[in-house]
């Protein structure tokens, strides 16, 4: 099994504690050395109630909830470098994500292909593609098995 395949497995995992009810999104971070640094998932932000309905209701459950790839940045401590680090991330991240990603210094993204009917963020993923292209973020799909994660670049050399 290769080390894409166990942090994709890793970043499903993770999506599976998250209580959104309608998706459920996780995300890994490793380093050069495929060293985990931080996980996260969608949910409200530590210590806010989310058991009160209307927040769970569209659109106010999206003013309430932190995205995956965000946590999973802000679940740093000690100002830990991202720098050159890899995100496997179980949904194509959304333009506001894309933006603290690349402010990160997170250099590799690894992600299915963007859906361009999802009804919520198709605007998002084509400037999510215009970001990281510009940014100089390098992106891998995997498909929904995520058995071709990568295969036949330079990350399987890591
Ligand atoms: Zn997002």
């Amino acid at each position: 099994m290769s080390w894409d395949d166990r942090w994709m497995d890793m970043a499903t995992l993770v999506a599976s504690w998250s209580k959104d009810r309608s998706r459920k999104v996780g995300a890994v971070i490793v380093d050069e050395r495929n060293i985990v640094v931080s996980l996260g998932w969608n949910g409200f932000p530590r210590g806010i109630d989310d058991t009160i309905e209307a927040r769970h209701q569209r659109p106010a459950k999206y003013k309430y909830t932190v995205h995956a790839e965000m946590n999973c940045i802000l679940n740093i401590r000690n100002h830990f470098s991202l720098d050159n680090c890899k995100m496997y991330v179980t949904l194509y991240p959304c333009a506001h994500c894309a933006q603290s990603i690349i402010q990160s210094g997170i250099k590799y993204i690894i992600a299915p292909e963007p859906n361009w009917n999802d009804a919520t963020y198709k605007e998002d993923f084509a400037i999510t593609r215009e970001l990281f292209y510009e940014a100089g973020i390098t992106v891998f799909h995997v498909d929904g098995e995520h058995q071709e994660a990568a295969s036949d670049n330079e990350l399987k050399r890591s």
